[in-house]
C-alpha cells in the first residue's frame, strides 16, 4: 500500500470527496480544504503532494501555487477546466508539476498521484538510470554515461538534462528551461534552449534513429521520454 499525505484544495466538495475516497482506498492520508487561504495555512503542516483546483472562490489557483512554491517543492497537480495549451503552459511555468483537465476520472488522478510520489522518492537516489542502463545520470558526481561510455556535457547541458530527466513525461516550456539555464547564459532567448537541447541530443541520442530521451512538444517545449529503471 502507498502511504503519503495528500492535500486537496478544491471548493467543489463533491469532487473533493470522490478524489479523497479514492486516495484513501489506496492508503493515502488525505485532507481536503475548500479555499486557497485554508490551503496555504494547511500546507505548513507538512504534505507529500498537493492537488490544487485552479478556480477557487477566494484566491486563484495560480497565486496559491506560487505561494506553495515559496514554502515547499513537493509535487503540485493542478485541476483545471481550461484546456488550451497556453493555460497549461502557464500552470506549469508557475511551478505546478502536472495538470488534469476537468472532467477527469478519479482513478486516473490517483494513478498520477502515485507516479509523482514514486518520482519524488526517487529524487533522493544519486543515480538515475533509464532504458535498462542505456543512460545513467549520476547526480552527485554529475557524470552522464550513455551505453557505458562517459558523455561530456557542459554545466548548462547537465542542468537542463537533469531537470528534464527528474520528471519524465512532464512537459517543460522553453521559458521554464530558460529559468534553469539563467545565470550562465545572459541571453534568455528561446533559441538558446533549442541549441542546448540540440547539443544534448547530439551527445545522448542515436543519430540514425528516432529520439529516445528528449522529445519536442510542438509549440510548447520539451519532455524527457526515457523509461526509468526501478
Ligand atoms: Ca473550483
Amino acid at each position: 500500500m502507498d502511504t503519503g499525505k495528500v492535500l486537496i484544495i478544491e471548493d467543489e466538495s463533491k469532487i473533493a470527496d470522490v478524489v479523497k475516497s479514492y486516495l484513501q482506498r489506496e492508503g493515502f492520508s488525505v485532507t481536503a480544504v475548500l479555499t486557497g487561504e485554508a490551503g496555504i495555512r494547511e500546507i505548513k503542516n507538512g504534505y507529500d503532494l498537493v492537488i490544487l483546483d485552479l478556480k477557487l472562490p477566494d484566491i486563484d489557483g495560480e497565486t496559491v501555487c506560487k505561494m506553495i512554491r515559496d514554502v515547499t517543492d513537493i509535487p503540485v497537480i493542478m485541476l483545471t477546466a481550461k484546456s488550451s495549451e497556453d493555460d497549461r503552459v502557464k500552470g506549469l511555468s508557475l511551478g505546478a508539476d502536472d495538470y488534469v483537465v476537468k472532467p477527469f476520472s478519479a482513478r486516473e488522478l490517483t494513478a498520477r498521484v502515485k507516479a509523482h510520489l514514486r518520482r519524488s522518492k526517487r529524487d533522493d537516489k544519486k543515480e538515475l538510470s533509464f532504458n535498462n542502463g542505456l543512460l545513467i545520470i549520476d547526480t552527485q558526481s554529475r557524470e552522464v554515461r550513455k551505453n557505458g561510455q562517459r558523455v561530456a556535457l557542459t554545466n548548462t547541458e547537465f542542468r537542463v538534462l537533469l531537470s528534464l530527466a527528474e520528471r519524465p513525461n512532464v512537459i517543460f516550456s522553453r521559458l521554464q528551461l530558460i529559468n534553469i539555464v539563467q545565470g550562465i547564459d545572459f541571453d534568455g532567448f528561446d533559441r538558446v534552449v533549442d541549441v542546448h537541447i540540440k547539443n544534448i541530443r547530439h551527445k545522448i541520442e542515436d543519430a540514425l534513429k528516432k529520439t529516445v530521451f528528449i522529445e519536442t512538444v510542438y509549440g510548447v517545449g520539451y519532455k524527457f521520454t526515457g523509461e526509468p529503471d526501478r
